[in-house]
């Protein structure tokens, strides 16, 4: 594997990051890989984990230091994702969700909203990204979560579906329509929702294929009142605020795909060296050789343009929409067929719990649907070539 470590030496890190990033596989590799069988089985969430990554100190990296944090760079968060998430999916995403839910209060929010919620935020909080409606998908301007104003709260009216860590964060960052703007698009908003908020209630987990540790779940907003305070930006500020935060976390979850494209394709060439069939190694077959060179020259060019996005934002880039749609189209497309392949590899064995291989299979294929279908980051790419 000398082709991958000498690309994981090219991402810039200090002194500080690189230290950090050590601890991280160490607590990923001894710790958070064992345990990922036993969740993923009981479908139970990993708690064990959270709570030793909050022990790290975790969410400080990116919380900056005013806020109690560290302030680290984006590139080490990335590496931080991928390494977590090659060892346990799901933590990799509970744990990545609260930088969705966060970032846009870090870059957007009020000074007040800041220190309301980020020192939570850095002593170990859980955090949600709330988007996503039943008749919302794809197209997120059709949300029909209403915020009315009434005196200094908001009432909360509606739902979401499918949000991860639904109903184990204690913050939601929930995008809705403000009651006044009548705009379906100018009246999106965001404001945060506490998980004790009267009225508000998460439904009963998903049964899902994958991430099976992971929680997804519906979200009710049964006339919520949330103090004004919790506003992010203004009434009528939520769309770029959520095109702005789309583009942080998708880089994000491209680190979680390539962190699962990399344990399948890791553990696939070590079942072919050590398999023999007709005499030889699996490893020696030419039809092998030929899937293996794909999928490693394949891995080697995207994992080099997670680093080349990563180094984008740590310089400040604030138009880097179309790169962000490659890279998680092009991560979330290779982890599905590099699990799916990793799979063949072992034969019928890939097909049994045993093995590693059947469960990132099944943990790899949402990559291609969240954060936007690779069908719309297709649309997304090709649009932008469109000359005006
Ligand atoms: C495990 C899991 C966790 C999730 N976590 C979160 C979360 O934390 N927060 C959150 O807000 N959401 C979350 N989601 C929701 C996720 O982002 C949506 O499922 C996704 O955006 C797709 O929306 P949809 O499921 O309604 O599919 P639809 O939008 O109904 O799409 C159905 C199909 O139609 C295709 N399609 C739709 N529009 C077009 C188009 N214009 N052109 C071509 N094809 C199109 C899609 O690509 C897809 O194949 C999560 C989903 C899952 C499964």
């Amino acid at each position: 594997m000398k082709v991958f470590a000498q690309l994981d030496d090219t991402i810039r890190l200090n002194e500080e990051e690189s230290l950090l990033l050590d601890s991280v596989r160490t607590l990923a590799r001894e710790k958070i890989a064992p345990r990922a069988e036993g969740h993923d089985r009981d479908g139970s969430f990993p708690w064990d984990n959270v709570s030793d990554i909050n022990a790290l100190g975790l969410n400080a990296m990116f919380i900056p230091e005013a806020y109690g944090g560290a302030g680290l760079s984006y590139c080490v968060y990335l590496a931080c994702v991928r390494e977590i998430s090659k060892a346990c999916a799901s933590t990799g995403v509970i744990w990545a969700t609260n930088f969705h839910a966060m970032k846009p209060v870090i870059d957007l929010g009020s000074e007040a909203l800041r220190r309301k919620f980020l020192p939570r935020m850095t002593e170990g909080a859980l955090a949600s990204l709330c988007i996503t409606e039943p008749n919302a998908g794809s197209d997120a301007t059709g949300m029909q979560t209403r915020f009315t104003p009434d005196g200094d709260a908001i009432v909360v009216s509606g739902g979401k579906t499918f949000i991860t860590n639904g109903g184990a964060s204690d913050f939601y960052l929930v995008f809705g329509k403000w009651s006044e703007i009548d705009d379906p698009r100018g009246a999106i908003t965001a404001l945060i929702i506490e998980k004790d908020t009267p009225g508000f209630s998460a439904t009963t987990p998903e049964d899902k294929m994958g991430l099976r540790a992971s929680s997804t779940s519906g979200l009710v907003f049964d006339d919520c009142r949330v103090p004004m305070e919790n506003l992010l930006g203004k009434p009528g500020d939520g769309l770029p605020i959520l095109l702005a935060s789309l583009n942080k976390s998708r880089p994000s979850v491209a680190a979680h795909a390539l962190g699962i494209a990399r344990a399948a394709f890791e553990d696939g060439v070590a079942y072919i060296n050590q398999r023999s069939q007709s005499g030889r190694r699996i490893v020696e077959f030419q039809g092998i050789q030929f899937m293996l060179a794909d999928m490693a020259t394949d891995l080697a060019m995207c994992e080099n343009w997670l680093w080349h996005v990563g180094r984008l934002v740590d310089g400040g880039a604030e138009d880097f929409g179309v790169e962000a749609s490659m890279l998680k189209m092009r991560a979330s497309d290779l982890a599905m067929r590099i699990a799916t392949d990793a799979v063949q590899f072992h034969g019928g064995y890939g097909y049994i719990k045993e093995y590693r291989v059947e469960r990132l299979m099944r943990d790899a294929k949402v990559t291609q649907i969240w954060e936007g279908t690779n069908q719309v980051h297709r649309q997304l790419i090709g649009r932008s070539f469109l000359e005006k």
